[in-house]
């Protein structure tokens, strides 16, 4: 029988990448972030000269990219391995996000990326966020949330969190950035990202990660 899953989709600075993370620890599940396979795409993409509109070459690159992840243990979060290099941290910037929503704009990437994603699904359960968990790769997972919060918002988080690494942003860019990539990922002909029909739908605005986690989790708890 196939592995349960749990979805979270949204976009990005929700915070579902951050909960998903958390609550795959918390049930000892596998996790798959389906963003980072578009981040390492691209960043791949990019280091190899390949333009991000050419979907022929691209769809091959998806196809046979080298890239591992490596879970979390401990206090050490998942790693992301490419071509033998740890890239964990360099997928991160905003250049390589923007270029990722260009590539999964695609639909032969997407094509390509589909098994690479199912194949999470191992027992003895998976957490996967992205924007199409609960549409696309994962329609029949058991439980599925669609996490928002508003522009604003996301763009304060990332804000901190980029000053926290040290570097020189600016606020009012970073929602230029969120805004730019919103519409990219809600108005592109394949899988935009929308809310599934099924899911339970969060406002992340006004809360923190742990009051998210804890509505996400009684959640979890009723399906028990
Ligand atoms: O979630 P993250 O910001 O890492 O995703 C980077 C980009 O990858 C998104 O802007 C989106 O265009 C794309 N993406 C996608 N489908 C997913 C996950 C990410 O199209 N399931």
């Amino acid at each position: 029988a196939l592995s349960p899953v749990i979805t979270i989709d949204g976009p990005s600075g929700s915070g579902k990448g951050t909960l998903a993370g958390l609550l795959s620890r918390r049930l000892g599940w596998n996790f798959l972030d389906s963003g980072a396979l578009y981040r390492l795409l691209a960043f791949a993409a990019s280091n190899h000269g390949i333009d991000l509109t050419n979907e022929e070459v691209l769809k091959m690159l998806a196809a046979h990219l080298d890239a591992q992840f490596v879970p979390a243990e401990g206090n050490r979060p998942q790693r992301m391995i490419l071509e033998g290099e740890d890239v964990t941290e360099v997928i991160r910037s905003e250049l390589v996000g923007a270029g990722a929503s260009k590539v999964a704009a695609l639909p032969a990437v997407r094509d390509a990326l589909l098994q690479r994603q199912r194949a999470f699904r191992e027992a003895p359960g998976l957490v996967a966020d992205g924007r199409d968990m609960g549409t696309i790769v994962f329609p029949d997972a058991a439980l599925k949330f669609f996490l928002t919060a508003s522009a604003e918002e996301r763009a304060r988080r990332r804000f901190f969190q980029l000053k926290a690494q040290g570097l020189d942003v600016n606020l009012a860019s970073l929602l230029d950035e969120i805004r730019a990539r919103d519409a990219r990922d809600t108005q592109r002909a394949v899988a935009p990202l929308v809310p599934a029909e099924d899911a339970i739908q969060l406002d992340s605005t006004k809360l923190s990660i742990e009051q998210v986690l804890e509505r996400i989790l009684d959640e979890v708890a009723k399906r028990d």
